[in-house]
Parts: structure tokens; C-alpha cells; sequence
């Protein structure tokens, strides 16, 4: 019995990578090319204390994901031969500084992702769209998700020298982070059910602004890439994980601005809840 996972982002990327080292056969299945929608356009912010402002579940989540996150890595590079540009960084918002906070490349991530279920037997079927999952399966299809939704942002990047960004630096929900290549990263805007990818250039102008507000190097230097993605929401805003409607499936979707950080905690929680219902726990 072959279990389906339908969606090759960051989130069904990990659970097939998960429920493979059980030893379950899995195959992941995309519409397009693997890991191209929102886990190919993520920042890559592991930072769960200016995202989640009041206590939840999910709040929890988040804090527990981010300390999962340098053992996921560990073991993905291990297995993958992939390396991870991965950092503990920190975090300075404002007057607040959280030094346990983090940032990593999730492109990089998805790569080790492929190489690594490509390694436990996992079949990746990119160009294969399935319309109505057969159980056992996990519904891991993003903004496409049944009831999902999409809120586009828009990032910009700038090719500047290593080092000049040790940290995230955060206003609200414009951030700025470097990866080791010394790419900066800024963002981000929110259009909620924007559905198309050209960036409009108003918006890309406003991010300028704050971008250089952030970084007042920036003010005169159009940015070297823009880009945008589609945030996977939910009706109710959380992301939706656990058990779907009908015995053997089960829903990993809508993880909004987190789903690079929330991937680790989602993967144990649908690894355990597929285990355990299969009698494989
Ligand atoms: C601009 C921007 C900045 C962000 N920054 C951060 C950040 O700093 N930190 C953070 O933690 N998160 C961030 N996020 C959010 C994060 O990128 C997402 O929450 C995460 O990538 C969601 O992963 P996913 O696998 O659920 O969705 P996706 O990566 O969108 O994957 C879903 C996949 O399902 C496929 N699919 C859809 N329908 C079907 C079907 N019927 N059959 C088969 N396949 C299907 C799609 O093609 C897609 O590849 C950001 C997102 C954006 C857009």
C-alpha cells in the first residue's frame, strides 16, 4: 500500500521524507515541476516571536518546530549529501531581540527534501495534478488545498557582501535577512487572493521605500530580483493538520507566513497520526 501525497512543497516534501525512514511506501505527487509555488518563493525566517504575538497551539508549534530545526537539518544533510544554508542568527525587532531565532534557505531545503525521499524510495511525480485523493493519502496541496486560499507577497533581493546583515532585522512585517552568499532578502506586502505572479510595480515601489527604511543603503538601488508567491491560508487562518474526512486521509495545509518554520512539527504530527492509524506507530 503506496501512501499519496498530494503536494511537493515543503510540507509534503517532509511528510513523505518522514513517513519513508517508517518505512511506509509513499510517492509524492505536484501539479508542476517539485517545490515551485510558495516553499520556492519563501524568505525563509524562522521566527516564530514576531509572527505568533499571542499564545496558541500554534504558537507553541512554532517555538517547538524552531528548536526541531537544527536536527532536521543535520539529518537532511546526512541523508541527502545536500548542504543546508542554514543559521542561527537571531532576530532584532525594534527595541526586542530574540538570539535564538533563525533563517534558512528553503529552495536549499527543498532540494535536500527531493534528494533525500529519492534516497528512502519515495516515487516524486512532478507534472501529475490528482483532482480527488484515494486514501491513504495527505492533502498537502497549499493555496490549492479544498477551501484554501492565497495571499500573494512580494519579495525583493539585492546581491550585496556577506556580513553586512548578521541578523534578521524586523519592522512589523517588513524583515530583512542575508543568506551566507550574502543574497538580502527583504519583504514582504500581503494581496489577499491575488492568484497571478507578476509583481505590480506600485507595490514593489512601497517595499523599496521600506526597504531603505530598514537598510538606508538601499534608497537609490533598484533591487537585482523581484519576485512574488502565493501564502497558502485557510478559512479559519490556521493551518489545518490532522485527520481529513474520511478514514486515510489527512490534511498538512494552510501554514500562511510559516510553513518553512512549521514544516519539522508538521511532519512529526502527520507522521504519528498516519503511524499510529496504520498500526505502524
Ligand atoms: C513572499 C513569501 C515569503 C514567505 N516567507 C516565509 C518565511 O520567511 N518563513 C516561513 O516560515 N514561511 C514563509 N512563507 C510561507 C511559506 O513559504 C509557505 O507557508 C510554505 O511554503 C507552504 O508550503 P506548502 O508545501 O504547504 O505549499 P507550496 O509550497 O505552495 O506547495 C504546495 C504544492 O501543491 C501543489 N499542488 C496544488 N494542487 C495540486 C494538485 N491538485 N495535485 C498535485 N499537486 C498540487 C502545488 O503545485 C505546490 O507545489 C513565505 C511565503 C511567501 C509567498
Amino acid at each position: 500500500m503506496e501512501i499519496q501525497v498530494i503536494g511537493g512543497g515543503i510540507i509534503g516534501l517532509s511528510i513523505a521524507w518522514r513517513l519513508a525512514r517508517r518505512g511506509l511506501a509513499v510517492a509524492v505527487h505536484d501539479k508542476g515541476p517539485m517545490a515551485s509555488e510558495a516553499s520556492w518563493a519563501g524568505a525563509g525566517m524562522l521566527s516564530p516571536n514576531g509572527e505568533f504575538r499571542t499564545p496558541s497551539v500554534w504558537a507553541d508549534r512554532a517555538l517547538r518546530s524552531l528548536e526541531a530545526y537544527p536536527a532536521f537539518v543535520a539529518e537532511l544533510e546526512a541523508e541527502s549529501g545536500v548542504s543546508i544554508d542554514f543559521r542561527i542568527c537571531g532576530t532584532r525587532e525594534e527595541d526586542r531581540w530574540y538570539p535564538e531565532e533563525a533563517q534558512v534557505d528553503p529552495r536549499g531545503v527543498c532540494a535536500a527534501l527531493q534528494a533525500a525521499c529519492q534516497a528512502r524510495g519515495v516515487s516524486l511525480r512532478p507534472h501529475s495534478p490528482v483532482a480527488a485523493p484515494a486514501a491513504p493519502a495527505v492533502v498537502a496541496s497549499g493555496a490549492w488545498a479544498p477551501g484554501g486560499c492565497a495571499i500573494r507577497g512580494t519579495l525583493l533581493g539585492y546581491y550585496l557582501e556577506p556580513g553586512v546583515l548578521p541578523h534578521i532585522v524586523r519592522r512589523g512585517h517588513h524583515y530583512a535577512l542575508q543568506r551566507n552568499s550574502g543574497f538580502v532578502i527583504f519583504g514582504s506586502d500581503e494581496e489577499p487572493n491575488v492568484w497571478t505572479y507578476a509583481p505590480r510595480p506600485e507595490g514593489v515601489s512601497a517595499l523599496r521605500r521600506a526597504a531603505a527604511a530598514l537598510l538606508p543603503g538601499l534608497l537609490d538601488r533598484p533591487p537585482d530580483e523581484v519576485w512574488t508567491g502565493l501564502r497558502p491560508s485557510s478559512p479559519a487562518g490556521d493551518p489545518v493538520v490532522g485527520a481529513g474526512g474520511a478514514p486515510g486521509l489527512w490534511n498538512a495545509y494552510g501554514h500562511y507566513r510559516n510553513g518553512i518554520l512549521l514544516a519539522p512539527v508538521t511532519a512529526s504530527l502527520i507522521e504519528d497520526a498516519v503511524t499510529s492509524s496504520l498500526g505502524t506507530g
